[in-house]
């Protein structure tokens, strides 16, 4: 049987930023996928400035657009948001994980394609991988697998915080260096416009069961802050999220995991790619520091990004609720506050305490109306 030191289930961000980091390290690694790449992600494609210095220096080759600027809409009325310097990029995300995955092998990693995770086991000290392509052991496993985690499942994990989300690709014509994000359109998430390329992304994300495709096909007809000429096929997707360390599944004993695998995504706007890709990181730092049990490491290097979506979890309960304040707020300091933050300059922490004077001001001008 074949023998890795690591073998990381799914090339996503999450599994291909594990799996470059380790392979860099001098270990064995095995990227296992199931899809031939480029794959199909269903995904916004936003990426926070914040990311870039974690990314390889070339990632700007994949850009497709770069943000400047941001409408806040909340059912008819907008906040146009100043221009700045770039806060956030988009890519496509068959293109970009591509290009992860790339990198990885470049570090000496073995990327096999079309092989999927069947069924794992521990016999001997040794995890055995059952996969459509034969057996394989390894020393250390990496679930980055995405929201249906077969290894997460192995290990015993449900998932139980997600959002419900359907997206669209349309043609038509928008400030394609903005995004739009609009409120009040669903009970628990928000409704986005990005661009992509040339193109238009709308999406709708809630975490209540609500008929989504009607409320995108409604807002696409009604809204006058884009022009939408056609519109693709709509697709669906879950997008899992913690508010806090006990609903982060870190893994147990040699088997960890990552991205939305192990809900490493913020509660508030479903930015799924960059913890994702910190999770491997941190994944393959525990294992290098602490190989007899890295998953008690790796539990504790989280607890940082565990602390921000305690707080980013604190202000979606309280945005979500009052849409009418969060949207009123959006238009004085909050949404400055937000880019501040997209490029790494303030935490959800400090948002969070610097923002909920503010918010309890808001309340009480707009409390019937929330
Ligand atoms: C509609 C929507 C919009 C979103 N927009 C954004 C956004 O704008 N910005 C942002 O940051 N986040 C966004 N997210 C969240 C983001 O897409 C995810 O958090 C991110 O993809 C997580 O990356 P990952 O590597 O953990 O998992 P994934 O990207 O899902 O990758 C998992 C990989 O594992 C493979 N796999 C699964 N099972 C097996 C198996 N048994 N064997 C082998 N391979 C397997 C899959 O084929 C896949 O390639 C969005 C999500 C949705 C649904």
């Amino acid at each position: 049987m074949e023998r890795f030191d690591v073998v990381v289930v799914g090339a996503g961000p999450s599994g291909s930023s594990a799996a470059r980091y380790l392979s860099e390290k001098g270990l064995r690694v095995l990227l296992m996928e199931r899809k031939k790449l480029p794959r199909f992600k269903l995904c916004g494609g936003a990426l926070s400035g914040r990311f870039s210095k974690y990314l390889p220096q070339d990632f700007k080759s994949k850009v497709l657009n770069v943000i400047h600027k941001g409408y806040l809409g909340f059912r008819g009325d907008k906040h146009k948001l100043k221009e700045r310097e770039e806060v956030a990029y988009i890519i496509d995300r068959a293109d970009f994980d591509h290009f992860l995955a790339q990198k990885a092998m470049e570090k000496g990693c073995e990327l096999r394609e079309e092989t999927e995770l069947l069924d794992l086991w521990e016999e001997k000290g040794k995890i055995i991988l059952d996969t459509t392509k034969g057996k394989v052991s390894c020393d250390f496993l990496i679930g980055a697998d995405g929201f249906h985690s077969k290894v997460a499942k192995f290990l015993g994990f449900k998932k139980e915080k997600y959002y419900r989300s359907v997206e669209v690709l349309a043609e038509g014509e928008m400030d394609f260096n903005s995004v739009v994000i609009e409120l009040g359109l669903v009970k628990r998430g928000y409704l986005w416009v990005f661009p992509k390329g040339n193109k238009l992304n709308i999406g709708v994300a809630s975490t209540e069961k609500e008929n989504l495709l009607e409320v995108l096909k409604d807002y696409i007809k009604r809204q006058k802050i884009v022009k939408v000429k056609k519109i693709y096929k709509p697709k669906s997707w879950f997008i899992p999220f913690a508010e806090g360390s006990e609903e982060l599944h870190t893994g147990r004993g040699r088997i960890l995991l990552v991205g939305d695998a192990g809900n490493f995504v913020d509660p508030l706007l479903g930015e799924g790619i960059y913890y994702g890709y910190l999770s491997g990181l941190l994944a393959g730092d525990a294992i290098l520091e602490n190989p007899q049990n890295p998953e008690k490491t790796y539990r504790k290097k989280v607890k940082e990004l565990a602390k921000e979506f305690t707080y980013a979890g604190k202000i979606a309960k309280l945005a979500y609720r009052f849409q009418r304040v969060a949207y009123k707020m959006g238009g004085g300091t909050s949404l400055e506050r937000y880019m501040e933050f997209l490029k790494g300059h303030t935490t959800y922490e400090e948002m969070y305490k610097k923002g909920w004077l503010d918010f309890i001001k808001n309340l009480i001008l707009y409390p019937l109306k929330s």
